[in-house]
């Protein structure tokens, strides 16, 4: 089987494990700072705190805001259950918002229009986080404005986007939001087995992502409430987690992050070719806008009919060997979510998209081959 995505592990990578395995430090060693400045040198951002998953990257950013009971957080309902979960975590309501048509993505009037309603209703969000689908950034200026007209924060979701870029920056750097997360899972564009990351501008938030990686302990003197202990002491100042990530683990991200550009070149390189070979088809192919340079985590194409269409041309795709996926069911999709009262009303073009679409495999490592095949299968079959 062909899969939807795969990790790329080389020699250097392993060699970077294997010496950090030889050193001191396994677990809170030099390394996790080293991967930290690294991406955040990237980035273009002041601050980055690596931690053990894209979903504790979304819990520890969220609290650092202030996010909790009687708070609300918005999402787009066209991603990965972890963004939505991890507002539960903390305690506050969940909304999601439509999807724009074209993108995939947060759509920006939808936005604007249950802004509109919840100012009159006195239940504006205190978070929206925008999702950038399959590795094309949402339109963060657009966004932002309306963060600046009702008052709420931006974390951005770029777990599908490192190395992506928008208005000539690259993703990550917090230009037109408080934070952003990114995932380091095996089919994400780097990896560090399993790893997350959030980076910010801002100071307070930075401190307080430090804190509530490690179970809400400091040592730094200017918050210890009892200064006159031995250098022993610490103190917990809030409810933190053990979000802690590895030494291990971020030697393996910042060999990784060696070859950031060229997955991004090849991804960018296989998805052209993709369109090249699609456009002659009844499908709905990736657009991407003018002022963003996808990382290409996804290639999704709608097929031209229903959902019973989309299903059968899947399950022949998946005979064939090649490992179609589907991205994403609707969170409020989820029976945990329809428990909760959730519904696809409000969301009428996430319903369309969802009933349509199929992820094609790409990684770095597909082969020229492959995707020939992977496109006679489709064309036979649309
Ligand atoms: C993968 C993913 C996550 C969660 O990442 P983990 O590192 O597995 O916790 C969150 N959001 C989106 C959009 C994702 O694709």
């Amino acid at each position: 089987m062909i899969p939807y995505g795969r990790q790329e592990i080389t020699q250097d990578d392993i060699d970077a494990v294997v010496e950090t395995l030889k050193s001191d430090f396994l677990t809170s060693g030099p390394a996790i700072e080293k991967f930290e400045k690294r991406v955040a040198e990237y980035c273009g951002v002041k601050y980055a705190v690596a931690v053990a998953s894209c979903t504790a990257a979304l819990h520890i950013a969220y609290l650092s805001l202030g996010l909790g009971k009687g708070k609300r957080l918005w999402t787009s309902p066209n991603t990965f259950v972890a963004t939505a979960n991890a507002a539960l975590y903390c305690g506050a309501d969940v909304d999601f918002v439509d999807i724009d048509p074209e993108t995939f993505n947060l759509s920006v009037s939808a936005l604007e229009a249950k802004l509109v309603e919840a100012e009159k209703k006195g239940t504006l969000p205190d978070i929206v986080t925008p999702v950038h689908f399959s590795g094309q950034s949402c339109d963060l200026k657009q966004i932002k404005s309306l963060a600046d007209k009702y008052g709420f924060d931006v974390v951005e979701d770029g777990a599908h986007c490192i190395g992506a870029s928008y208005d000539a920056q690259k993703v990550g750097s917090c230009t037109y939001s408080k934070a952003c997360v990114f995932s380091f899972h095996p089919v994400k564009i780097i990896t560090t087995g399993e790893g997350g990351l959030v980076t910010t501008n801002d100071e307070e938030v930075y401190q307080a992502l430090l804190r509530l990686r490690t179970h809400g302990i400091t040592r730094d003197p200017a918050l210890l409430h009892d200064k006159d202990q031995g250098s022993w002491y610490f103190e917990q100042v809030d409810l933190g987690y053990h979000y802690r990530i590895t030494d291990l683990q971020c030697a393996l991200g910042t060999s990784q992050m060696d070859r950031l550009n060229e997955y991004v070149t090849r991804r960018q390189g296989l998805s052209n070719r993709y369109t090249q070979k699609l456009k002659h088809l009844p499908l709905q192919l990736p657009t991407v806008l003018d002022d963003c340079e996808s990382s290409w985590h996804l290639y999704v194409v709608l097929i031209d009919g229903d959902d019973a269409k989309r299903r059968d041309i899947y399950n022949k795709m998946r005979d064939a060997g090649i490992g179609v996926n589907v991205h994403y069911i609707p969170v409020y999709a989820h029976p945990f979510y329809k428990d909760l009262g959730f519904d696809s009303a409000g969301c009428p073009n996430n319903e369309a998209y969802y009933s349509r679409a199929i992820t094609l495999p790409l990684f770095p490592g597909l082969t020229e081959e492959e995707q020939d095949y992977i496109c006679e299968t489709l064309e036979k079959l649309v």
